[in-house]
């Protein structure tokens, strides 16, 4: 049995990932943790003032956080002080955040993805090979999370972005990122090298994410729809299965697939 720290456990992915250790055979839940003591299912949540404490109590094999960005810089110096490999899936992350995670996984091993869906990576492939073979053509991007997402655009959306700018061949329209437009207002002119971006809030939609290809009198349209938040925490798991046996480093859930 591998146990398994849970970081966020009261919030809408950590709630799925208990969901999913109850029903594991090779995993089993170690520790719940959030910012406050609470109750979630039955299961008792413990504040995380003594994070370094808690882990050295309990030692989890692994620690898989879904939280706020504020939180991982914390939880994983904690990780890396008490040398518990480190699962993120928060989104959201500044540059000091990546620097923190770089940090800690000189001690143990982390990984960090802003998707657990195996589709969207699939679809960051089909992106590539599309935006390579279809040169010149318009793109934009469309994104839709439910209503109580924080950060925007979503960090898969950007890492699309980060895939479309790579795959641009022609010098002209090979940016860097410097001419993604986020959304349109009043009179805009489209230029050619433009990509635009759009992000959506609405309901409980578990995340939607659309690249968008015209030109010629065609559209392409490839799209990867989340239907439940079981399939992050199913991947999010697999993850932490993965990780536990890994050196210290940093890796992505490419690595993982
Ligand atoms: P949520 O708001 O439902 O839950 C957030 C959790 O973090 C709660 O338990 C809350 O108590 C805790 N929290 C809030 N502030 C905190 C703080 N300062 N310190 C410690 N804990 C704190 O959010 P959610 O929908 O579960 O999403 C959590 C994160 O996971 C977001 O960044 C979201 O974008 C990301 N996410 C990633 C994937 C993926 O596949 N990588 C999938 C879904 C969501």
């Amino acid at each position: 049995m591998t146990a398994v720290g849970v970081t966020g456990a009261t919030g809408r992915m950590g709630r799925e990932i208990l969901a999913a250790l109850s029903e594991s055979e090779d995993l089993a839940l170690a520790i719940a943790i959030s910012r406050r003591e609470a109750t979630v299912d039955g299961i008792t949540v413990l504040a995380d003032d003594d994070l370094s404490g808690l882990l050295e109590e309990r030692r989890p094999d692994v620690l898989v956080d879904f939280t706020v960005a504020e939180a991982v810089s914390r939880y994983a110096g904690a990780c890396a002080t008490a040398g518990v490999p480190f699962v993120t899936g928060t989104t959201g992350l500044d540059e000091e955040v990546h620097a923190a995670l770089e940090a800690a996984s000189e001690s143990v091993p982390v990984l960090q993805a802003a998707n657990f869906a195996p589709g969207v990576h699939v679809l960051g492939r089909a992106v590539r090979t599309a935006v390579e073979a279809l040169e010149g053509y318009d793109i934009e991007v469309t994104e839709t999370h439910h209503n109580g997402k924080r950060d925007a655009p979503s960090g898969t959306a950007k890492r699309l972005l980060a895939a479309i700018d790579t795959a641009r061949t022609d010098p002209e329209t090979r940016t860097g990122g410097s001419d993604h437009v986020y959304g349109r207002e009043g009179h805009h002119r489209r230029r050619s090298a433009e990509v635009g971006v759009h992000v959506r809030r609405a309901g409980d939609v578990r995340g939607e994410h659309e690249v968008l290809l015209a030109d010629h009198d065609e559209v392409l349209t490839l799209t990867h729809r989340a239907e439940s938040r079981g399939v992050f925490a199913a991947g999010a798991l697999d993850a932490a299965r993965w990780l536990v046996d890994q050196e210290p480093g940093l890796y992505d859930f490419e690595a993982v697939l």
